[in-house]
């Protein structure tokens, strides 16, 4: 299993590669922005981008969609129907968190409409690139149709918004709920074991032993929610 992470956007998103060695299919998690460097990657590794798969709708983990399926015009766009608002609704996205339409050019936050999407995630579906095998998890709380990809061969989760070192997802954006996020990662991140790694959509790699222990959100010693989009 090879991971490449990328860190784009003013948010500091990690965009990742993930692919199968045996058989060169790759995945895109969540492309944030706009980057030569993803499709750069995936020609100088002759890996072959089978889909775009986006964990949640925000601005920062689908901005980079359009750019990276025009590239890969036989790529699929893959969401959970929940998110759908918030991925039709990018060019507003930026507005909603508060900023104004005349600062959005120079933050590169200025956005076309996004490409259709091939089909909606299900929950509990295993999703097959090569010979890796992800298990889809929705699980709502940062979003409401926000899903974890867990690889259970390879014990990684990726884990995008819902869970980070230390800390968890934002819940006061529209439709956020800290109670169903906290829900999301106790059914669907800690069960998969301690020994699982955790890939975040910001900040280093963690594991859920770790997080189940220290993470103060998950020990109960912190309530508030979290500070990533
Ligand atoms: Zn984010
Ligand atoms: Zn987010």
């Amino acid at each position: 299993m090879l991971i490449e992470r990328f860190v784009l956007t003013a948010f500091q998103q990690n965009t990742r590669i993930v692919a199968c060695e045996e058989t060169r299919r790759a995945i895109c998690i969540d492309p944030g922005e706009r980057s030569d460097e993803l499709t750069e990657f995936l020609r100088s590794n002759d890996l072959e981008l089978q889909a775009i798969a986006l964990t949640h709708g925000h601005l920062d983990h689908v901005g980079g969609t359009a750019a990276l399926a025009a590239a890969h015009p036989g790529a699929e766009i893959l969401l959970h129907k929940l998110d759908e608002p918030l991925y039709f609704g990018l060019p507003q996205q930026p507005l909603m968190m508060g900023l104004q339409q005349k600062q959005l050019k120079a933050l590169g936050l200025d956005y076309d409409d996004p490409p259709k999407l091939t089909r909606n995630w299900e929950h509990g579906e295993v999703y097959e690139v090569g010979e890796l095998k992800f298990d889809v998890l929705h699980c709502p709380g940062h979003t409401p149709g926000h899903v974890v990809l867990a690889e259970k061969t390879h014990q990684t989760v990726f884990v995008g918004d819902c869970l980070f070192l230390g800390s968890v997802g934002r819940s006061d954006l529209p439709g956020g709920s800290h109670p169903q996020l906290i829900e999301s990662i106790t059914e669907n991140i800690l069960s998969l074991g301690d020994d699982f790694t955790v890939y975040s959509g910001h900040g280093p790699e963690t594991t859920v032993g770790h997080e189940r222990m220290t993470n103060p959100f998950l020990t109960g010693s912190h309530a508030a929610g979290g500070r990533y989009i």
